[in-house]
């Protein structure tokens, strides 16, 4: 906080595209989509007049106890757009019918998880619903997501107010115990010697839990990529394997897809064969979950809106005569915001785009391109990209693997370099964050990447000599 007061903040005043510009008249380049929450770009001309269209008719009006319009609709598409073939092996014929409202992605997981522990309780699976999530996970900042999360810096000092969930480890490839490897100069998911021992730890916490006499009513998984735990992606096959544990074991599966969700995880095909267009990270693997959580790009990174999306078998343990009191007591004065919905809907009318879709292909390819060119930087630990998503770990020696110690500020220095280079995103620890919106053209991407080498150098190089 002293950092903060001591410094001038940089003053957005205005935004196009990529690109933000200052109160001073600077511009940047929006290289974490602020904070991981746009798409399509800031004032895209279709999102601005499907918000201007809304707000000739009505910006908000309550949801609590009445409907409206551009909420429902939208509700349907969310359904449409989530569904998901039978063939695909953990699905099971789940669909996720039932859409509930609220403002961000904490709200979303607080929503998932009070709905999965009522109906654990109500189905007669525990009288205690028991949660187990990610060694690092982090699922929002509101006080039941704080509990559902394992990130110390994040969460330690709130140790008292929190409910107990469990941990398992994460499959971490870069830093994971059991990987053989030596360090090599490529992603550590591509190198790893390993016999899926991050899924053995999985398959005996759900086991030993179970022997207690209380199986976990859910288990709520980031999939294919931990975001803020520190850009962490998954080997392929992990999220299929895990999920299918959590489904023998009779357990419910959330999947936060609030970084995730909209297409930012990028298109590849599922098992190999078909090529995928979900824009979901959990589909990728051929998963469906009982609870999809999403938030930041739902309303294209314009308004705070969130959507919990659920089968409608836990809808309907929540259906009850008025004095059985069934009800989901749960409601937040904005939800189902119109202005939201129409924003909403517009991106996915924007995502929905064949051209889209083939500019977001081309855009994941250029990011590939362009981060191979850190390999060469002695500081540079990994690099470690999903779709849309990249996360570059600084380390003392990339040989030894030897990390930084927070303290040193290793990521916010890298940062703050590039700030002074015009391209503006946030560290999480002494991992930096790529995570460009789908409008970024390849010669900006080419600056996004090219002010992080320059960046690194300035910082680590010029200690060096
Ligand atoms: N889940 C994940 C995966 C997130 O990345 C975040 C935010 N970084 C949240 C939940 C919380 O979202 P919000 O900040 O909108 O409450």
């Amino acid at each position: 906080m002293r950092d903060w007061l001591r410094r001038e903040p940089i003053v957005i005043t205005a935004g196009k595209g990529a690109v933000l510009r200052d109160a001073k008249g600077r511009e940047y380049l929006d290289a974490n989509a602020s904070i991981w929450t746009n798409l399509h770009g800031h004032r895209h001309p279709k999102i601005d007049a499907a918000i201007r269209r809304q707000l000739n008719k009505i910006a908000h009006s309550s949801t609590l106890g009445f409907a409206n319009e551009p909420a429902s609709l939208l509700a349907e598409r969310l359904v449409k757009c989530t569904r998901l073939g039978k063939k695909h092996p953990t699905n099971r014929g789940l669909q996720l019918s039932k859409v509930f409202f609220s403002d961000d992605g904490s709200t979303a997981m607080e929503v998932a998880l009070k709905l999965a522990y009522e109906f654990a309780r109500r189905s007669g699976r525990s009288r205690r619903p028991r949660f187990l999530s990610l060694a690092g996970a982090y699922h929002g900042d509101t006080v039941g997501a704080v509990s559902l999360g394992h990130s110390d810096l994040f969460h330690k000092a709130y140790a008292g107010l929190l409910f107990k969930s469990d941990a398992v480890m994460a499959p971490y490839c870069y830093r994971c115990p059991f990987n053989r490897a030596k360090p090599e100069r490529a992603d550590a998911r591509e190198y790893r010697k390993c016999n899926w021992e991050c899924v053995g730890k999985v398959e005996q916490r759900v086991a030993a839990q179970r022997k207690k006499g209380n199986p976990y009513a859910a288990m709520a998984i980031e999939p294919l990529i931990q975001g803020a735990a520190g850009m962490i992606p998954q080997p392929e096959g992990w999220l299929r394997r895990v999920a299918e544990i959590v489904r023998a074991d009779g357990a419910q599966l959330i999947v936060d897809e609030v970084m995730t969700g909209f297409g930012r995880t990028g298109q590849s095909t599922i098992n190999n064969q078909q090529p995928s267009t979900s824009l979901f990270a959990s589909h990728r693997e051929g998963v469906q979950p009982d609870f999809l959580c999403v938030a930041k790009g739902l309303t294209g990174g314009y308004l705070p809106m969130a959507a919990t999306l659920t089968t409608s078998t836990v809808f309907d343990a929540f259906l009850g005569k008025y004095e059985e009191f069934k009800t989901f007591f749960h409601g937040h004065s904005y939800t189902g915001n119109q202005l939201g919905a129409a924003a909403a809907m517009a991106s996915l009318d924007l995502l929905g785009k064949p051209a889209n879709f083939r500019a977001r292909l081309k855009l994941e390819q250029a990011l590939r391109e362009e981060l191979k060119t850190l390999w060469s930087l002695e500081n540079v630990g990994d690099v470690r990209q999903v779709g849309l998503v990249a996360g570059v770990e600084l380390v003392r020696n990339w040989r030894t693997r030897e990390a930084f110690n927070l303290r040193e500020r290793a990521g916010i220095r890298v940062c703050e370099a590039m700030t002074r280079r015009g391209v503006l995103t946030r560290p999480i620890g002494s991992v930096l964050v790529l995570m460009p919106p789908y409008c970024t053209t390849s010669a900006q991407m080419r600056r996004m990447v090219g002010a992080m080498r320059e960046a690194i150098q300035e910082v680590f190089e010029r200690r060096r000599a």
